[in-house]
């Protein structure tokens, strides 16, 4: 039996800072499943792994050496025994990993290990298609959205602060070409592609930052355990160890 919540949207929309902190409130681990796709694209590239031959990606996917491991102090990525978790986090890997999660056997792969994680703990998982095909019974679904524009500021404010030279070099203008384009990647792929789930609540952060977000998502959380025995037999004392948040201050945001 699993017991998920579900943080999907489109790149930049701050489903990650939310997610590591709604799991931090809860006492729960956060999974980051684009950290996959991203350890898979770099694994590629050092592997020389050639993105358009289907076959051999698929036969290669079991020896790429992809481990992810999530304790206390948040989620580490390996390939082969490196930990990869900084390595990833560059344009050139965004741009990949956008290219290599639309291979339907990439796909799998890394959908068949977010399954098995989501079976043995309770987790926040953020993505593109949690909520609509990973864990279509997932106990919370959200769907963080925000204009390309706000989206691609905020990109690039990050990487402003971030320690990586190598990003500091990109222009807003550069991010936000990017981030369209990796819009149009996740949202057209034909298997599972980023979409808000029929049962997902969306949430337009445009104007929201991080504290409000993730007020409304707590809120959103009690009030649906308000109204459904089951949910709340379980995430009863998860809410209750969420307390730091205001309950009033999320319902005043909605
Ligand atoms: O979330 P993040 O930007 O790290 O994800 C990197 C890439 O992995 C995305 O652009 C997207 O193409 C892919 N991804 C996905 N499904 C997910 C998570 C990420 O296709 N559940």
């Amino acid at each position: 039996m699993t017991h998920a919540i579900a943080i999907d949207g489109l790149s930049g929309a701050g489903k990650s800072t939310v997610s590591r902190l709604l799991a931090q409130y809860l006492g729960i681990h956060y999974l980051d499943t684009g950290a996959m796709y991203r350890s898979l694209a770099y694994a590629a590239k050092e592997a020389r792994i050639n993105l358009t031959q289907e076959d051999q990606i698929k036969d290669w996917l079991p020896a790429s050496g992809l481990e992810i491991v999530l304790d206390n102090q948040g989620q580490k990525t390996f390939i082969h025994g490196v930990d990869v978790s900084n390595l990833i986090r560059t344009p050139e890997m965004s741009r990949l990993s956008s290219e290599i999660s639309a291979l339907p056997p990439v796909r799998h792969y890394c959908v068949a290990k977010q399954r098995e994680l989501a079976n043995q703990k309770p987790l926040v998982l953020d993505g593109r298609d949690i909520g609509s095909f990973v864990l279509p019974d997932a106990d919370f679904k959200f769907y963080l959205e925000a204009t390309a524009e706000e989206r691609a500021k905020r990109r690039w404010l990050q990487m402003q602060i971030d320690a990586d030279p190598n990003t500091k070099t990109q222009s807003l203008e550069q991010v936000l070409q990017e981030i369209r384009s990796r819009d149009i990647n996740d949202s057209n792929r034909k298997l599972a592609p980023a979409v808000a789930a029929e049962d997902a609540i969306v949430i337009d952060t445009t104007k929201l930052n991080l504290d409000q977000v993730v007020d409304r998502i707590l809120y959103l959380m009690q009030e649906k355990a308000n109204t459904n025995e089951i949910t709340k037999s379980f995430w009863h004392e998860y809410l209750e160890k969420a307390q730091v948040f205001d309950y009033d201050k999320g319902k005043e945001e909605i």
